[in-house]
């Protein structure tokens, strides 16, 4: 099999990632080999795997090699078959003990913590100064029969931005084997005025916590198209003796390469500017797109494909321009324009040499990324996001989405609820756990417990709890919170004289030694409470439970084609007498395409936008808050204590509450008509679409679109009934 493709440009996956559509096929290895020379991709079958990685993997997730030369190889085969439970239990989620709202625009920072604690957060500004880098590539034929090549850097530019002053570097194999490394030791000394350069924007805060750390700081060294392939050929160059590196990414992609040498108290941050950009995109569309200062960019031609390892220095010595059967593309069969030769002739009279003019497109490549990055960098930081702090164009899009969650917050205000909530009411079975806990607490850390709390006590706690509020933040305490006793002085344990009462919340925030910050914390759950913003889940029933709702991925359009004032309305019929549904065209004809109808894409209903076609939450979807309350169905009770939620008049109105809820759902036959243009369950299914399946009509109208039929086919498809399952449904779905 051969594919014709570059395989720069293909979308690479990490081992790691499995997908099985059905463990009833058979699965068959095969080795995938790039051939860089002539861009094509070979595929070969390999019957024995463990031939070929020189070693047995484990046949239950592909993931573990066993050396079989090892004399120990069948022990450590059996003993870890005897665990390993296939890939599903890879990925094991660590949930928080205690709910806690999601705020990621400030969570991981706490000099932006402290500065919003004391309402200086004005004083903080984007991270301006960078680093661009780029590589030039040159062949290297490492087998006579041009069947083996490998790609080796030519040359290597950067241009680093401070205070707007842009310095470069170049260096080529003309430097030596060794250019890559006399590059990465300059670059970390230009990197010493960027940081200053960086530091000198962060406002000066003392943090009073003895045993708080502050970050080591990054400076960004970005480059375009640099995930896939730039950052392999840097990474064995960036293994010195003086440096390590931490790496985040798949085998075949680098999301972020941190770069730490022993000599400099700041890391380098290799990442891709495709990252924070829509994909798609070429340099000079980049550039054009992104660019405020309206740059054209012309098209750097370069004939990589006319030298190679052996003869580069000749080939880019002599002082003449390439010719233009030098610029004939082998693969596609074509040359350029002559235009386009005229114009590099024109240009390449400014160079004294073939490597001159190399040096000049290498380094304005690098460049001309700079104003793009900059216009970027402002666009992020009018959401007050800064963009070289982020790492992706998600990232930014999360911490500006809770940005806004938190608009109207304000750390001196009460957000401490009073209404709707039953004070807390001391059970003896409340307080006999807590005297328990108290006491296992004080005797782990070796404190005397002659003196403390009792179960005898109930009366006093009672009395307190009733009549004082939290020491910290002066709430009540109620059922949903419930007091904690705080030590006064952490050596004693937990006596009747060393205690004040304080929320689980504050009681756990407080463990922050900087005041400001501690109070942010507090302030930031309890506004979370108030205004029901997401908070995390601790519960793994629960948690499991959404995962579990999470679909994903395009409908089936049936209609391929809509045009406005032609194309006329599609609808279905179910005839139950003969079993088969009819899809006909009504007098109506298609004015505008509008959202939840199988004529578009479904998913436009996920906005939080007014929409009439949805009656719950006052025609609004919202996003769920904290959980407040989970519980499974088991009494005729808990049933209709279900009923009523789901069922409650509120729900078409603010008041509504969110739930997710595992039942059975089913639309008799009778009903089938009214509800079969749009059918309510949504479901992610698998399934084979064969002729039998679907039918000879959608069998052959499918193969003929080029769609794939006979394979198990994974879809967004709507269902008219659970068939007898429980599956997950929430207030919108
Ligand atoms: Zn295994
Ligand atoms: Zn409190």
């Amino acid at each position: 099999m051969k594919l014709k493709i570059n395989s720069r440009d293909v979308e690479q996956f990490s081992k790691f990632d499995e997908l099985i559509f059905d463990k009833d096929y058979l699965t068959v290895n095969v080795l995938l080999v790039p051939l860089q020379l002539i861009d094509e991709i070979h595929a070969m079958y390999i019957s024995d795997i463990d031939k070929v990685i020189n070693g047995k993997l484990c046949p239950n997730n592909y993931q573990m090699i066993f050396n079989t030369k090892n004399q120990n190889y069948k022990r450590d085969l059996a003993s870890h078959l005897k665990y390993c439970q296939g890939p599903e239990t890879a990925k094991q989620v660590k949930l928080d003990h205690l709910l806690k709202p999601y705020y990621p625009h400030i969570s991981n920072n706490k000099l932006l913590q402290k500065l919003v604690a004391t309402s200086q957060s004005d004083l903080l500004s984007p991270t301006l100064n960078y680093i661009t880098f780029d590589f030039e590539t040159v062949e290297n034929i490492i087998n006579e029969d041009n069947v083996l090549a490998q790609l080796e850097p030519l040359s290597v530019a950067s241009a680093a931005t401070i205070n707007d002053q842009i310095t470069t570097l170049y260096f080529d194999l003309r430097n030596g084997t060794d250019f890559i490394e006399q590059w990465i030791s300059q670059l970390f000394e230009v990197a010493i005025k960027v940081n200053e350069a960086n530091q000198s924007n962060i406002p000066e805060v003392q943090i009073k916590d003895k045993n708080y750390i502050p970050f080591k700081p990054q400076v960004s060294v970005i480059g375009f198209n640099s995930k896939k392939f730039d950052m392999n050929l840097l990474l064995k160059h960036l293994i010195k003796n003086k440096t390590k590196i931490q790496y985040m990414g798949s085998t075949t992609q680098a999301k972020q390469t941190i770069v730490s040498h022993q000599d400099y108290d700041f890391d380098l941050r290799f990442i891709d500017i495709l990252s924070f950009i829509p994909p798609n995109n070429t340099l000079k569309q980049f550039v054009e797109k992104f660019g405020t200062k309206g740059i054209k960019l012309t098209k750097g031609i370069f004939p990589h494909g006319s030298f190679n390892y052996d003869n580069y220095n000749l080939v880019l010595g002599l002082t003449t321009p390439f010719t233009k059967d030098d610029f004939y593309d082998k693969l596609n069969n074509k040359n350029i324009s002559n235009e386009d030769y005229e114009q590099y002739v024109n240009d390449f009279t400014n160079f004294e040499s073939r490597w001159e003019y190399l040096k000049h497109q290498n380094i304005r490549d690098v460049t001309c990324m700079i104003n793009p990055i900059n216009h970027l960098i402002q666009i992020t930081w009018e959401e007050k996001v800064d963009m070289l702090g982020c790492i992706s164009l998600a990232q930014i899009a999360s911490q500006i989405k809770y940005k806004y969650c938190y608009d109207k917050f304000d750390i001196n205000a009460s957000y401490n609820i009073v209404n709707g909530f039953d004070q807390f009411k001391v059970t003896q079975y409340w307080w006999n756990n807590k005297v328990k806990g108290y006491i296992n607490q004080d005797e782990f850390a070796k404190r005397d417990t002659i003196n403390n709390v009792t179960e005898d006590d109930i009366d006093w706690i009672r009395d307190k709890v009733t009549n004082e509020t939290c020491h910290l933040c002066h709430n009540k305490f109620t059922k949903e919170n419930k007091p904690t006793l705080d030590r006064i002085d952490n050596s004693i344990g937990h006596t009747k004289q060393n205690y004040q009462l304080a929320c689980q919340i504050c009681n756990t925030v407080k463990a922050d030694k900087d005041n400001d910050i501690s109070k942010l914390k507090i302030q930031l759950m309890k506004y979370a409470i108030h205004e029901h913003l997401p908070m995390t889940i601790n519960n793994e029933s629960v948690y499991n439970m959404l995962k579990e709702c999470m679909q994903g991925g395009l409908s089936n359009v049936y209609h391929q084609c809509n045009l406005k004032g032609i194309t006329h309305i599609n609808k279905l019929r179910y005839n139950h007498v003969i079993k088969t549904i009819t899809s006909y065209d009504n007098q109506h004809v298609v004015t505008h395409i509008l959202d939840l109808d199988f004529n578009s894409l479904y998913p436009s209903v996920f906005s939080g936008i007014f929409n009439k076609n949805n009656p719950y939450t006052n025609h609004q979807i919202y996003q769920a808050g904290g959980l407040t309350n989970y519980f499974k169905c088991t009494s005729n009770n808990s049933k209709q204590k279900a009923r009523d939620i789901i069922m409650n008049d509120d729900r078409f109105n603010d008041k509504g509450q969110l739930f997710c809820v595992k039942i059975k759902g089913h639309i008799d036959e009778k009903h089938i008509n009214s509800h079969i243009n749009l059918a309510p369950i949504c479901r992610k299914l698998t399934y084979n679409n064969s002729m039998e399946q679907i039918g000879e009509f959608m069998y052959n109208k499918m193969k003929s679109q080029g769609l794939t039929v006979d394979k198990p086919n994974t879809k967004l498809t709507s269902l008219l009934s659970t068939y007898n399952q429980f599956m997950c449904f929430t207030n919108y779905i």
